[in-house]
């Protein structure tokens, strides 16, 4: 069966400016195999170009920017289908600006009919800017909801979704979020996958590391997900989630075999699974009295906006 394979990069392919142990081989058997893929990530900072860059520098060549889709460019296209010729207020960094240029659509201070909110550092001048407009009639939209992306083993930044939820509060109104798991994330790359394999691949396989994101998101376009374990996601944490991923690996090089021989592993399935599994860990406070505790500080919101 012919597979086109969506495949996440932070946690998956890279993680703090590391390359994952054989992912390097994966990518390296997709090419010489002529397996169609498509990198797809939330990250609407960079653009294609800038992500073939990354990439090189950590060791993977020759990977096209026709190979990627971000969030902005799904954004950009969002627009485009739903609202031709619309104007944007856009805050945001070059991934995002050159995806809304690209698709022609125009920058307006003014009166935008949306304000687009990306990842990157935001000045509270542009905030302030964006909230005016959206006072005026604008729309609010972001690229992706992450509300935190990881950036070091005890080190996240804020992201989209924490920006937008500023707008939300300070506003009254309620962003749309793009990216993933928004359905139109997964619509627009598979019809992307379709156009570089000059056909459709008869399945498709979106690999994660986020269940809310990755997984969620393919589960609902009624695609096959698989769950690697080198990111931001336990074993022990996947079963509190009531959409499981297709397959859990240790992480992409278990598929690199599989891509060179066709044959699906002959393994019952990673080695992952003879981890022991954890206790599902219990979501809330343990104890009723707990929230009179004034010292509790407040929780933090889940990584991405549901
Ligand atoms: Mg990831």
């Amino acid at each position: 069966m012919k597979t086109g394979y969506l495949i996440d990069m932070d946690g998956v392919i890279y993680r703090e400016n590391r390359l994952i142990p054989g992912a390097a081989e994966f990518v390296t058997a997709l090419v010489d195999t002529g397996i169609p893929f498509l990198f797809l990530t939330n990250n609407s900072a960079p653009t294609p170009e800038d992500l073939t860059v990354r990439l090189k520098h950590l060791g993977i060549a020759n990977i096209a920017p026709r190979s990627f889709y971000t969030s902005a460019l799904n954004t950009a296209d969002f627009l485009s289908e739903t609202h031709p010729g619309c104007t944007v207020l856009a805050l945001g960094e070059g991934g995002l600006l050159t995806a809304l240029h690209q698709r022609n659509i125009a920058s307006d201070a003014l009166k935008p009919d949306y304000v687009v909110v990306g990842e990157g550092m935001v000045a509270m001048e542009k905030l302030t800017k964006a909230h005016e407009c959206i006072e005026r009639g604008a729309r609010l939209l972001a690229t992706n909801p992450d509300n935190w992306c990881p950036v070091g083993p005890d080190q996240t930044r804020p992201g989209a979704g924490a920006t937008a939820a500023f707008l939300e509060a300070s506003t009254g109104q309620r962003a749309y979020y793009l990216g993933k798991p928004n359905g139109y994330m997964f619509h627009r790359a598979r019809r992307k996958l379709t156009e570089l394999a000059h056909g459709g691949p008869e399945q498709v396989v979106m690999i994660g590391d986020t269940m809310e994101t990755d997984i969620r998101g393919a589960t609902e376009a009624g695609i096959n997900s698989f769950l690697v374990m080198t990111g931001s996601t336990t074993l022990a944490a996947v079963r509190g989630y009531v959409y499981p991923p297709t397959r859990i690996l240790h992480s992409v090089a278990d598929l690199t075999e599989e891509i060179k021989t066709g044959q699906p592993s002959d393994r019952l399935d990673s080695p992952v699974f003879t981890q022991p599994i954890g206790e599902r860990g219990r979501i809330g406070q343990q104890h009723q009295t707990d929230y009179l505790h004034v010292a509790t500080p407040r929780l933090r919101p889940a990584m991405t906006r549901g």
